[in-house]
């Protein structure tokens, strides 16, 4: 088998976007003379990327981070390397892609896009060999994937507490929301933010896991004042309280707290989670297949971490994450984001592909013989998209 062609498109969407009070820190949050510290984190595409073989197979993948750079990158650098090469070669080829751009990639949109590329060369591989790709990473690990819902946007204290009401009536057993206060709130803020976790709390009992998001917002002195003023919260986990390269400082913050720190959806390759392991840095991994290097990298940093009892718990939920969770021991549950109007853009692969898994009562399952990753584009209703080859 030889790949014959790659090709790319570009989503973008062009309907409706709803504007509810979706706030929440960010990196650019803490600084000042900020009018919109959300509108870099903000992103309305999305990259496909196709990978077809001369005995006619297409393998699908794709990449939510900076999908426009991701694209001009597969388009210029990576395609290249892959045309003629047998598709099931997905460690060589891997090897090849990575070492190839290291002058220039390592992390960001260049690894989104060779994950992008692996997760397509995968999906070749079990519709090959007739199979899901779960079953040829390492089977079923669990009767059915477990999720938590991850929503929870608003900093209206009764909408906050309905939703809640309304995700626990739905059958989740774990939710996340956002600090909705940046730290240029100052310690009012923080009294916020911490009153939006009691709102949560309140509502849904001591029996479902409250998970809260900072998405790199805040620095260590007010992470730590977070941290301990959440304490009587039970939190399940505090997630990316600071910037990704502040690896010693979340050590640092490990020591002050018995609130589990998570991270890594913004770190890449089984280099960068080495070095977060060296620092005993993090509690639980939230890499991302689509950005961390596809399933050939995700698989090693599941045995990396399970090897130092951390737990991978990937960001973002789809196809490519529930397949690996399925077949690691290391992953006790997967992200889940509904399908709702678009908002912040987390929501869109639910427009773009079929056959993304659908939780009932909380859980997801994967189907044991429909082969690949499970996906295919949508022909129908796709008319708010503009896409661009
Ligand atoms: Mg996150």
């Amino acid at each position: 088998m030889k790949i014959t062609s790659i090709r790319t498109k570009l989503y973008q969407w062009n309907g409706p976007v709803k504007t509810a009070d979706t706030i929440f820190a960010t990196p650019v949050s803490l600084l000042p003379f900020q009018k919109d510290s959300q509108a870099a984190y903000r992103f309305f595409s999305w990259l496909v990327v196709e990978i077809e073989t001369d005995n006619n197979l297409v393998g699908i993948g794709n990449a939510g981070l900076c999908p426009d750079v991701t694209k001009l990158i597969i388009d210029s650098k990576l395609k290249g390397l892959l045309i003629g090469e047998d598709p099931t070669n997905t460690e060589l080829l891997y090897e090849k892609m990575y070492r190839s751009s290291v002058a220039f990639g390592r992390k960001g949109a260049v690894m989104a896009a060779i994950s992008a590329l692996d997760i397509a060369l995968w999906d070749i591989k079990g519709l090959a060999a007739k199979q899901p790709v779960f079953k040829l990473l390492g089977g079923r690990t669990k009767e059915y994937i477990p999720t938590y819902y991850s929503r929870l946007y608003t900093r209206n204290l009764e909408s906050l507490q309905k939703e809640a009401e309304d995700f626990k009536s739905q059958g989740f057993t774990g939710m996340k929301l956002r600090c909705g206060y940046p730290l240029t709130d100052g310690m009012e803020g923080l009294k916020k933010n911490v009153e939006m976790v009691k709102v949560v709390r309140d509502a849904v009992g001591d029996d479902v896991e409250i998970m809260l998001e900072a998405y790199m917002g805040f620095n260590f002195p007010y992470a730590k004042k977070l941290l301990k003023a959440l304490e009587p919260f039970n939190l399940r986990w505090a997630e990316e309280l600071l910037l990704p390269d502040e690896i010693h400082l979340f050590s640092k913050l490990k020591k002050h707290t018995s609130i589990p720190l998570s991270g890594g959806e913004h770190e890449y390759t089984r280099f960068g989670f080495h070095d977060l392991i060296q620092s005993n840095a993090l509690d639980i991994f939230q890499f991302d297949t689509n950005r961390v290097g596809g399933f050939t990298e995700a698989q090693k940093i599941c045995t990396m971490a399970q090897m130092h009892g951390i737990e991978v718990i990937p960001h973002g939920g789809q196809m490519h994450n529930l397949h690996v969770v399925m077949s690691s021991f290391a992953s006790p549950m997967a992200e889940y984001f509904p399908q709702t109007e678009i908002e912040v853009g987390n929501e869109m692969f639910w427009y773009i592909f079929d056959g993304e898994a659908i939780a009932e009562n909380g859980k997801l399952q994967l189907d044991d013989n429909k082969p690949g990753v499970g996906l295919t584009l949508k022909t129908k209703n796709i008319e708010h998209f503009k896409i661009i080859e």
